[in-house]
């Protein structure tokens, strides 16, 4: 799939439209409430800014969580509106429906220049089912479409997709952004080409495996994942997560990639726990001798060395999903060490999904990362060389 080519913001005319924006101002919250990480929300500025140095009437759009199709205030969009006023310095004020008559005569009373936004589109049955009438009532509110909602690429709904059948359709910068780092690390990496992955499951990241494994000189495996591997070794593996269901096909990833001469590296330690609590009692063990009742939680320092030695004069390394449940501080040392270990190996790096983000942030290392992937599925998606639909749909240059 080439999307390279796709029309940009910058070859669709703006000047003084009123443009519809889908953005992903699908942002994590703190116990309090407030916005913990808004990176998503400062990504999307470049593009809101050339709109409105042009003199277009924008119209944001975004989802936020899974309200279910209906209005639910646990969901509303009122802390971005409100973080949106504060950093573009202007009121922007947030629409009482979707694209309903509230929506449309806040949309007519836009000035040149002048910043709105939807409340959340998931609010409404259609969104997700991408719904033809949803699709038109958001696109009747303007005269031009631009995504930059990367991280809902791979999903095709009405703010998405639906809405390009009736509008002239671009991307954003933000989308370009993540969409030619991705793609051009894939096609012309700089060797050695590594790629780590961990996070839950197996079975979420089979296609990315397997995709990378035609691309890549080493494939690490860290986190919960890792056990499903660890099994088909006929390692004891406690009662660490694992997937029975995929073991045979861990044994055949594993085969293939000795076929193909990637390497292939999995944890030779972990820290373990007796229960999946932030404060279980845990202890460091080695892989193929994780005690009865003991579940495996984080790699193990022996492997942080490991993995460290597998990026020494990496040229470009690609990870998605922590190694560890790396949210839990006793757990996060594993991620913390191979966070830091991609940092100082000078490679071109490139890290995706939520978890790891947080887990960069948390180090203060977000502006050591290349590219830091404000789409966790959307990158996998694309780095396994899927359908983008909302890419896809938008036109040709
Ligand atoms: P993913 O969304 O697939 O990238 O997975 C991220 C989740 O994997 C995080 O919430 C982690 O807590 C979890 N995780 C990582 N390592 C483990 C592990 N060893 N056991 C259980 N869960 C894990």
């Amino acid at each position: 799939m080439n999307y390279l080519n796709k029309k940009t913001i910058e070859d669709v005319d703006v000047y003084n439209k009123r443009v519809l924006m889908r953005c992903d101002f699908n942002v994590p919250f703190d116990e309090t409430g407030q916005i913990s990480d808004t990176r998503r929300i400062t990504e999307s500025l470049k593009s809101i800014g050339y709109l409105t140095d042009r003199k277009a009437r924008v119209i944001l759009c975004s989802h936020l969580g899974r309200p279910g199709g209906k209005f639910n205030s646990k969901f509303s969009l009122r802390p971005v509106a409100n973080y949106l006023s504060e950093i573009l310095k202007k009121d922007v004020k947030l629409s009482g429906d979707v694209a309903g008559s509230n929506s449309k005569n806040l949309a007519l009373s836009l000035n040149e220049g002048d910043v709105m936004l939807l409340e959340n589109v998931r609010f409404h049955r259609g969104e997700e089912k991408n719904d033809a009438e949803f699709s038109k009532q958001l696109a009747s509110l303007a005269e031009v479409f631009i995504n930059d909602a990367f991280g809902t690429a791979h999903r095709a709904h009405a703010s998405t997709v639906g809405v390009t059948e009736y509008l002239p359709s671009a991307c954003g910068y933000l989308m370009l952004k993540e969409v030619s780092t991705i793609t051009k690390a894939l096609r012309e990496p700089k060797r050695p080409f590594v790629a780590i992955l961990g996070g839950a499951k197996v079975s979420d990241k089979i296609g990315v495996i397997h995709s990378l494994l035609e691309k890549v000189d080493t494939l690490v495996i860290g986190g919960g994942m890792a056990y499903t591997f660890m099994n088909a070794l006929g390692y004891s593996i406690g009662t660490s997560i694992c997937e029975n269901d995929k073991v045979s096909l861990a044994a055949d990833i594993m085969a293939s990639a000795k076929d193909k001469l990637v390497k292939f590296i999995i944890p030779v330690d972990n820290r373990v726990g007796t229960e999946y609590s932030p404060n279980t009692e845990f202890k460091t063990v080695q892989s193929d001798s994780i005690p009865e009742g003991w579940m495996g939680l984080d790699i193990g320092p022996k492997t942080e060395v490991l993995f460290k030695e597998a990026l020494n004069g990496a040229g470009t390394v690609i990870w998605n999903g922590p190694m560890g449940v790396a949210e839990w501080e006793k757990f996060s040392n594993g991620t913390f060490a191979v966070i830091k270990a991609v940092v100082e190996s000078d490679a071109f790096s490139i890290i995706g999904g939520g978890d790891l983000a947080a887990a960069v942030k948390k180090l203060g290392y977000a502006e050591k990362v290349s590219h830091i992937s404000t789409g966790g599925g959307a990158s996998l998606a694309l780095l396994e060389g899927k359908d983008l639909p909302g890419l896809t749909c938008l036109s040709d240059k």
